[in-house]
């Protein structure tokens, strides 16, 4: 079977678990489905910045991964009944080396949680998003009655997303009954609907129908290959069977954790702080040596000043706070440069630090002027100085 997809044709297959299946001729999306499961969270996360996000059945943390660099989210939580998985993936979630030197603005905690999305774990409380991707088909019937009780009544987060097949899309595909060995059960969309409404109105959400995988030309009554509910807690009371008093039930293992480096760390503020000054230090010294040279009308070999320092460019509102700083001086052969002034520059402004602070964390580093207003560097080092001035 092929299928036409934005007038291109495929005919490989539908995603891993298909494959093993039917392994020729079936559906391609592009991106590949699972991609567009993902991608559908990600723009959620870009629409609504939530703080505290869990992926329920989160499997080998392929959406965590993609979580993990949004700036918004400080704790980021999978859960999945398969220990293993979670033991032989969690490694993926650890910092890079670029995030210790480019390190974020707020905290990151990332865990991983071995146990059921049907057990209460009350560090699940106060969540603002819980995505349970391709989850509910694997839970039999005592299972997904529990489920909402669970993730709705008892987490109540801000909002819950739940993807799953819709039955309806599977004639497309060669002889099949259910996509996956494990599924117990794939729904149509009018079951789904149902079933989803009936939750969001027993928990007092109310949930949007949408899907990812769009059918063929000539199939669209079929709907998207994956359906999809977006739950949104209604404000007021949380809902009516919410337990949220139960602050201490740990019943899930702790499998995996990491913290990420932020600015709100105070050793990696001051390494970042004292790295950013240094470098704009630098670059004002040699401008500084450049402008005085040109007064003297000096001529002869100009030094090398790395090339990285050279060419910033500000915007209107950058060089406006700049200029209205405190200018650098000399004294003698000294050149004291305000702390003010090295705030207004954007890469240390972003820092969102006051003087006192500033001088605080860089005092052990760098040289300040007797009143501790001014980092104090010699004008001219070894390295850079003029032919006629040695
Ligand atoms: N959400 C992931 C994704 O979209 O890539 C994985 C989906 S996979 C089809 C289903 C996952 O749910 C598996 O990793 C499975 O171990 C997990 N799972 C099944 N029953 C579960 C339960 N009761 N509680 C938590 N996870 C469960």
């Amino acid at each position: 079977m092929e299928v036409e997809e934005n007038n291109v044709l495929y005919n490989s297959v539908l995603d891993d678990n298909f494959k093993e299946v039917c392994p020729e001729k079936v559906i391609k999306f592009k991106p590949p489905l699972y991609k567009q499961r993902y991608q559908f969270v990600k723009d959620l996360v870009d629409r609504h910045e939530p703080k505290k996000v869990a992926d329920m059945g989160c499997g080998d943390t392929k959406l965590l991964r993609l979580l993990k660099v949004y700036p918004c989210i400080q704790l980021l939580v999978g859960v999945d009944i398969n220990e293993e998985k979670l033991q032989s993936n969690g490694h993926y979630l650890s910092p890079y080396l670029g995030e210790f030197v480019k390190p974020r603005d707020l905290d990151l905690t990332v865990t991983l949680y071995h146990g059921s999305v049907v057990e209460r774990d009350s560090r699940l409380l106060g969540f603002d998003l819980i995505t349970c991707i391709e989850l509910i088909e694997h839970l039999d019937s005592d299972d997904l009655a529990r489920f909402p009780e669970v993730v709705f009544g008892y987490l109540s987060p801000g909002m819950i997303v739940i993807s799953t097949p819709n039955l309806e899309f599977n004639p497309l595909f060669p002889t099949m009954t259910l996509r996956d060995a494990d599924h117990k059960f794939e729904w149509s969309r009018m079951e789904f609907q149902t079933w989803a409404s009936q939750v969001a109105h027993r928990y007092n959400y109310h949930v949007e129908f949408t899907g990812v995988g769009a059918p063929p030309a000539g199939a669209e009554h079929v709907g998207y290959c994956t359906q999809i509910g977006v739950f949104r807690r209604n404000s007021g009371k949380a809902a009516e069977l919410c337990v949220s008093e139960q602050h201490d039930q740990h019943v899930y293992k702790v499998v995996y954790t990491t913290t990420y480096p932020s600015l709100q760390q105070e050793r990696v503020l001051k390494f970042v702080l004292v790295g950013e000054l240094l470098v704009q230090v630098e670059h004002l010294r040699l401008r500084q040596q450049r402008m005085l040279r040109e007064e003297k009308g000096a001529r002869g070999p100009q030094p090398q000043a790395p090339p990285l320092l050279l060419g910033a460019v500000f915007t209107e509102a950058e060089q406006a706070r700049i200029e209205s700083s405190p200018k650098p001086f000399c004294e003698g052969d000294k050149f004291c440069i305000p702390l003010r002034r090295l705030l207004a520059y954007p890469k240390l402004h972003r820092l969102r630090l006051d003087e006192d602070r500033m001088r605080r964390l860089i005092a052990d580093s760098v040289c300040l002027s007797r009143d501790g207003s001014a980092v104090v560097v010699d004008l001219h080092s070894a390295w850079d100085r003029w032919p006629e001035e040695n």
